[in-house]
């Protein structure tokens, strides 16, 4: 046997141990594989009697290529054999693995040269090198030894031991290479040369697909998007990194499956029939829930089955529902006109929960379906609809009716099953009942000794009224002894009862089931005897005959007054009659502002937002106080749950109102609604939804500052007038600062509680053009209260916070003249050219002149002059401060020059005696009345006291001012000739 056989057979006996060869990992790529060649690899073999190329076969008999040499023979061996040309395609990074049996030097006999390693080499070429080949262009890769070689021993066992050795090459750069293999000596069989390089191979991580990925670099990692599988989105971008060995690291991000998939095997995969996935996510598709379906893949949701519903806010992992049964077992409990109503829950509540009833009440007949649904004015308790208790309480049904009760269980899916109603019905007759309480009582007339009252039937009769019962009794008697009346209409006239004595009335209805409740307590009084005209009382007619002389004294006033304003107006520049413009008030920041409800596109809106809404049942009305545009003025009590009892006023809406009145009597609640400051009266609330309309606000005893004052002439200090006047400006400074005009600021308008404060009222948007008496129509066509209205105002309508002060000073006039009227008697004519041309009205008696001079500042014609609210405030605060600054008093201060009636004609001053006076003044029933008292002079006229007026029957003070008002006048006309303008 030579050498060469010897060592093919050595070769070949390997292969038995050698399986594993054919295995690699996923992530290596060959490049070359001596193994997968089925013929001649052709590699070259230099010298050619070096490396011998040799066929043998594996151990399934696959035939495989192998080389050998084993010169050991021979001195100075240096054989090479070179592979073809290797492409390295993208990869820089290459591995040569190559498997090779040994022979171990000492068991050969006889060596010359025995060598126990070979060299591996590579060349780097852009092409193929053919049949070139030159050996000292290779550059070496490492000496490759044997870990185990084998002897002549192993061969006989034949157990040859392989050995496996891999080198890395790179980077790479040129597009392809050679190897070569450099034996020096050896006994040495190459069984396989493997060349690869390493991948990251195709993956697919949290459902992403990350494509087969080469390292680039030998040093850092690749960074790869990953790309959702199909019917997934990405939730965060997927991404992983190629490491140089061609492992996947630290995948990051994932991708859902869509709705109606889910994930299977690294896909994402359609719901199978009967399944459905309704969110995206990597959740597994649910079963149908109970009476739903679906027949198709990759559902969304399922259908429900026929009858059966969902409901649009139910989740579709909700059991398909359908309406409830019919409720069971009505019961019903009749006590007099009500009813309470007790049912079972159905027996089938359709697989819902949120089962509802509604009760519907029919009025019925003797006679086959002679029904028909109730009137509004049944009430349910706690409503008709939406019940989701068992049992309801149905109040002011009628008395001896037939109802009929359907009552119906729904739930959230009802709306959506055919419409066949599953109701269950009671039918009930009530009993007989007594009228329900007379609740609005009005006075129509009152006289010393009898008092005029009508009613409204009740509200529920129960039955035809036979007679109504009217108790009273006075206020003081407690109810010990009263009187009883009875009256078949609604109305009465008490008789023979007490001048000026205030009574308690209550009144009840009696049908034939008897009498009903009685009516809240009202009180009325009677007239004092001094409103009597049948009175003999002398002082009366001292008054009438004052009065008499003080308005005569004043008609000459005016008309001196009117004269010079005649002549006056001709010879004014033209420049003076225009009227200022510009609004001296700006809008403070920062300060919540009105809402005109104008504004809002429903006015009930308005309403809502701005007044709460009270329940009727909470108000009780005392009496009639009053008489507003749109219907009485009643006081009563408002009792608020967990609240304590308050006094409040209450305006109603009358009857047959339309809807343009009801929203003009709400506007005024929208309105007050929007205001809360201690001097503007506050807004309780309105009730909007039963009738009567009513809007309630806080109760001020003392009614309006103008009929207060009247009534309390000359009673109050100073600095008593002046708190209430700085209540005022307080509150329309408040008013300003919101940017809200008011317009019909006057005395009429404030009300005052019994604590002297006053509150600024009256807010309607009507209410300037229809609701003050004072109001009228202006060449413009505006209707606007003259006396009180600033000259621009009334000119062109420019209304301001600053106009309003010109209201405020005639208010201040009206409170320091105890609510006197401005400018009398005179025209509205007349004072719109009185104004214009300059002149003012006088100063009050007693007026401090501090007080005075903020008239007239209040009255600047240019309204950039006028003071602001706030500056008003402040001067009246320390007018309180400093009470002696009120000492002097604007009748003895020097007065300023542009009074109303400092104006007056010429002919004041050809008065000479008063006789001469009052004769001009064409006040001859006056001049009687001053006939028995020797008034030398104006002069002495003008300081008579009220005293001396006593004296000679003038009795009230409003004649006394203006006939001293009138005369210091004339005193200073007399003194000093007319006043230049
Ligand atoms: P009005 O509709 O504001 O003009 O009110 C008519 C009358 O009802 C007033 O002149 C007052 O006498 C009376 N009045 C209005 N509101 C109140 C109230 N809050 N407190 C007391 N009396 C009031």
């Amino acid at each position: 046997m030579d050498c060469k056989t010897l060592t093919l057979f050595n070769f070949l006996s390997t292969f038995i141990s050698i399986a594993e060869l054919i295995i690699h990992p996923s992530n290596e790529v060959n490049l070359l594989d001596s193994k997968a060649s089925q013929g001649e690899l052709g590699w070259i073999s230099s010298p050619s009697h070096g490396w011998e190329e040799i066929s043998g076969v594996d151990e399934h008999y696959t035939p495989i290529r192998t080389f050998q040499v084993c010169n050991v023979m021979e001195y100075s061996q240096n054989n090479w054999l070179r592979t073809n040309w290797i492409p390295r395609n993208s990869a820089q990074k290459i591995y040569v693995e190559l498997k090779f049996t040994l022979r171990d030097c000492n068991s050969i006999p006889m060596v010359l040269t025995c060598k126990e390693t070979f060299n591996l080499h590579y060349l780097e070429t852009d092409e193929d090198q053919g049949s070139m080949f030159r050996e000292h262009q290779f550059s070496k890769i490492d000496t490759i030894a044997a870990d185990e070689s084998f002897t002549q021993m192993d061969l006989g066992d034949r157990i040859l031991k392989l050995n496996t050795e891999v080198r890395e090459v790179g980077p790479m750069t040129k597009k392809g290479f050679h190897l070569a293999f450099q034996d020096v000596g050896a006994c040495v069989a190459l069984v396989s040369v493997r060349v690869y390089f390493k991948k990251c191979p195709f993956t697919v991580r949290n459902l992403a697909m990350f494509p087969d990925t080469v390292p680039t670099d030998s040093q850092s990692l690749v960074e790869v998007r990953g790309s959702c599988v199909n019917h997934s989105r990405e939730e965060d971008p997927p991404k992983m990194y190629c490491s140089t060995e061609g492992e996947w690291l630290v995948p990051i991000g994932k991708c859902l499956c869509n709705i109606g998939y889910e994930e299977r095997g690294f896909a994402c995969q359609a719901c199978r029939p009967g399944f459905y996935k309704a969110s995206s996510g990597n959740v597994e598709c649910s079963k149908c829930p109970p009476h739903s379906y679906t027949h198709l893949e990759g559902a969304v949701h399922c259908d429900c089955e026929k009858n059966y519903f969902r409901a649009e806010e139910d989740p579709v992992s909700m059991a398909c529902s359908r309406p409830p049964s019919a409720p069971r077992n009505v019961i019903s409990a009749i006590n007099e006109t009500s009813v309470i109503l007790d049912w079972s829950w159905p027996a089938d509540s359709g697989g819902r929960k949120d089962v509802t009833f509604n009760v519907v009440c029919k009025r019925c007949w003797p006679g086959p379906r002679q029904c028909e649904p109730c009137l509004g004015a049944v009430r349910f308790l706690p409503r008709a609809t939406g019940l989701t208790n068992t049992t309801v309480t149905v109040v002011d049904l009628l008395a001896h009716t037939n109802y009929t009760f359907e009552i119906e269980a729904q739930n959230r899916v009802s709306s959506q099953a055919p419409t066949v109603r599953q109701y269950a019905a009671v039918t009930i007759t009530t009993n007989q009942a007594a009228p329900s309480a007379v609740t609005v009582i009005r006075k129509d007339r009152t006289s010393r000794n009898s008092i005029s009252l009508s009613w409204m039937e009740p509200e529920r009769p129960n039955g035809i009224i036979l007679d109504y019962e009217v108790k009273y009794y006075e206020k003081q008697e407690q109810e010990t002894s009263y009187t009883i009346l009875r009256s078949k209409g609604t109305n009465v006239t008490l008789n023979g009862l007490k001048p000026d004595t205030t009574y308690l009335l209550q009144i009840r209805a009696r049908t034939a089931a008897g009498y009903g409740s009685s009516s809240h307590k009202f009180d009325f009084e009677t007239s004092p005897d001094s409103f009597s005209i049948s009175s003999e009382n002398s002082q009366v007619v001292l008054i009438a005959v004052s009065s008499a002389v003080a308005i005569i004294l004043l008609t000459v006033v005016l008309y001196i007054v009117i004269s010079r304003f005649c002549r006056y107006s001709k010879s004014k520049h033209p420049d003076e009659k225009r009227l200022p413009f510009g609004n001296g008030h700006l809008r403070l920041p920062g300060i919540k502002t009105y809402v005109d409800p104008h504004t809002y596109e429903d006015p009930s809106q308005a309403v809502h937002e701005f007044a709460k809404e009270l329940e009727a049942s909470c108000i009780a009305i005392d009496k009639v106080v009053g008489a507003g545009e749109f219907g009485e003025v009643c006081s009563g009590r408002l009792k608020l749950p967990s609240k304590k009892e308050i006094c409040v006023a209450i305006k109603t809406l009358k009857a047959g109102y339309t809807e343009k009145q009801r929203r003009d009597f709400l506007s005024e609640a929208s309105i007050m609604g929007q205001f809360d400051h201690p001097n503007i009266i506050r807004l309780e609330g309105v009730v909007t939804r039963s009738k009567p309309v009513m809007i309630v606000t806080e109760y001020m005893e003392n009614g309006s500052l103008d009929g207060f004052l009247r009534k309390h002439d000359a009673q109050f200090t100073v600095i008593q007038l002046v708190g209430m006047l700085r209540g005022i400006a307080s509150g329309m400074k408040y008013l300003s600062d919101m940017g809200y005009v008011h317009r019909d600021l006057a005395a009429r308008n404030i009300l005052v509680n019994s604590n002297l404060v006053c509150k600024v009222s009256d807010f309607g948007l009507s209410r300037v053009l229809e609701d003050d008496p004072e109001a009228a129509y202006t060449t413009r066509g505006g209707k606007i209260p003259i006396r009180w209205t600033a000259p621009e105002a009334i000119a062109y309508r420019k209304f301001t916070s600053a106009s309003d002060v010109w209201s405020y000073g005639i208010v201040l006039w009206e409170v320091m003249s105890y609510g006197e009227r401005p400018y009398w008697e005179m025209s509205n004519q007349d004072v719109i050219k009185a104004v214009d041309e300059g002149y003012r009205l006088p100063p009050p008696m007693e007026c401090p002149a501090t007080l005075y001079q903020l008239m007239l500042d209040c009255w600047q014609k240019d309204r950039n002059n006028r003071p602001k609210f706030e500056q008003i405030v402040s001067i009246l605060d320390k007018l309180i401060r400093n009470p002696s600054s009120l000492k002097i008093t604007a009748s003895t201060a020097s007065r300023p020059v542009n009074l109303l009636l400092d104006r007056t004609s010429t002919d004041i001053t050809s008065c000479h005696t008063m006789g001469d006076w009052l004769e001009s003044a064409r006040t001859l029933p006056c001049k009687d009345a001053f006939s028995g008292v020797s008034y030398s002079s104006c002069n002495t006229l003008a300081k008579t006291s009220a005293e001396d007026f006593k004296k000679v029957g003038v009795m009230i003070a409003g004649p006394q001012k203006k006939i001293v008002s009138s005369l210091t006048t004339l005193e200073m006309h007399s003194k000093n000739g007319p006043v230049p303008v």
